[in-house]
């Protein structure tokens, strides 16, 4: 029971170190004096939320089937693109087919067609009906950095232009467009004999830093651990850690700094 605890407690350490996902994410910004806070207020008192919920639409059904207001729904909208601008690398593309309202995840398996009379759909290449005007495969469309290829698609079927940007909006909630960032990484980097630890973010190599770094220190550095992040994640973890800090960047090595550390170094199974 009490290892059972320790793992889980492991496992929210590792969660949290790892970023949120999108319903940790959204629990994190209670507080907020806006339509996001108010939402993620809601959801804190709402156990069934699906937190795990990996797509846009899964949240938005479980809001429309328990009633919420349209104004959480607008939120959720919002949250989400918030949640997708910070963390481009975790957006997971997939669109809805308007005839089957089934997810279609491969996305060869599935076309944006343009119509006079229905305007823009997209659909698995299996529900399409007839000889669209106009249509183009979701993948070639989609898979650059960002929609460019939609604008061109859109001019070659005269379609106006609003809905366009409502199309547009609706793929970026989908995940397509998100914008990859250079990896980045949070480093944890130590001075010897359980010294001070240093939290920083770099983009380049993290030894090339502990060298730099090393100049000052008669002692060899340590580098901890390292994970993915970038300049925010670095705030995050200094304000979290804010009552530790000794110096700038340093911080005394603390339990709970300490732990938190360890949950991101993979543990060698012992002989
Ligand atoms: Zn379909």
């Amino acid at each position: 029971m009490l290892q059972e605890s320790r793992v889980a407690k492991t496992r929210k350490i590792r969660d949290l170190a790892s970023g949120a996902d999108f319903g940790q994410w959204l629990i994190s910004n209670v507080g907020r004096e806006d339509p996001v806070g108010d939402l993620a207020h809601d959801v804190v008192h709402d156990p069934d939320f699906p937190r795990d919920a990996r797509h846009y639409p899964e949240a938005l059904e479980y809001l429309q089937s328990q009633g919420y207001c349209l104004g959480a729904q607008n939120a959720l909208a919002e949250a989400w693109n918030e949640y997708l601008a910070r963390y481009p690398e975790r957006a997971v593309k997939a669109a809805w087919c308007e005839r089957c309202a089934r997810a279609i995840v491969e996305l060869p398996k599935g076309v944006l067609v343009w119509t006079e009379s229905g305007g823009f759909e997209v659909l698995h290449t299996c529900c399409v009906q007839g000889v669209p005007r106009c249509s183009i495969d979701l993948h070639q469309l989609f898979d650059g950095p960002d929609l460019g290829g939609l604008n061109a698609f859109a001019n070659e079927c005269g379609a106006p232009s609003e809905l366009v940007a409502r199309l547009e909006a609706r793929l970026r909630l989908w995940g397509f467009g998100a914008r990859r960032r250079r990896q980045t990484k949070v480093y944890f980097i130590q001075e010897p004999k359980d010294g001070a630890i240093k939290i920083g973010y770099t983009s380049g190599p993290v030894e090339r830093r502990r060298a730099a770094l090393q100049t000052g220190h008669p002692e060899p550095l340590r580098v901890l651990a390292t994970m993915d992040g970038d300049r925010s994640t670095e705030a995050d973890l200094h304000a979290r850690f804010g009552q530790y800090r000794r110096k700038g960047e340093w911080f005394a090595p603390h339990r709970e700094l300490i732990q938190f550390i360890a949950a991101l170094v993979p543990k060698v199974p012992r002989p």
